[in-house]
């Protein structure tokens, strides 16, 4: 997986400059901004394949920056990466709801760092050809139509497991029940949006199994979303 750019938004020179030299030797093609005005400036010449964005920045902070581009049509499909030195629940939960795609707290080594980075280009589609979903320890084989759980194969039908890979590739965002419906049984089947609430209430079953139940979680009066948030 190379050839990806990577757009680094980091006040701080050294681990700015950290970044830089971790996501080269992993192949990747980093661009470089010390605040969100500056990367501003590199996105509107050229959009890249992914944001790893700090959190603490000077004027604009990083959560606000990701928070707009979440907004603007153009920007939308660019994940984005939130690095942040808290490591409170509640920011976790903000950055996620804000539309960052994943979330890191440093320090964190490396070798995570791009192992998130590739689990979120594959996510987003930017990666296709990838027979493998992975998120945490859930890994999704679509090639083999496989579900495990922490290696352990996990046993599901095949409307739970086209449920489970819409939401592993759409994670942290909300999806009604008839949203659900849509786009993992598709517009031309005619079922009642409670039928939804039966397969993901036997889905948390199975999960339960390998104590994974929490990543199902229900919105009030919305519907479903799939999140590793824990
Ligand atoms: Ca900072």
């Amino acid at each position: 997986m190379s050839n990806f750019n990577i757009l680094v938004v980091e006040d701080e020179d050294a681990i700015r400059g950290m970044l830089m030299m971790v996501l080269e030797q992993a192949g990747f093609m980093p661009i470089a901004a010390a605040d969100a005005e500056d990367a501003q400036k590199i996105l509107d010449d050229k959009l890249p394949d992914l944001i790893l964005l700090d959190w603490m920045l000077p004027g604009i902070s990083g959560a606000e920056w990701a928070r707009r581009l979440k907004k603007e049509a153009q920007y939308q499909e660019v994940p984005i990466i939130l690095l942040t030195a808290r490591g409170e629940e509640e920011d976790k939960v903000r950055g996620l709801e804000i539309g960052a795609d994943d979330y890191m707290t440093k320090p964190f080594s490396p070798k995570e760092l791009i192992a998130r980075i590739r689990a979120v280009l594959r996510r987003s589609g930017k990666a296709q050809g990838q027979p493998q979903i992975v998120m945490g320890d859930l890994l999704l084989d679509t090639e083999q139509h496989r579900l495990s759980i922490n290696d352990r194969p996990v046993e599901v039908s095949p409307t739970e497991f086209r449920l489970m890979h819409f939401f592993m590739t759409h994670p942290n965002k909300v999806y009604s029940r008839s949203q659900l419906l849509d786009q993992v049984w598709g517009r031309s089947v005619y079922i009642e949006e409670r039928t939804i609430d039966v397969h993901i209430r036997r889905l948390r079953k199975i999960l339960e199994e390998y104590g994974r139940e929490d990543v199902v979680q229900t919105v009030r009066g919305f519907g479903y979303r799939f999140s590793l948030v824990d």
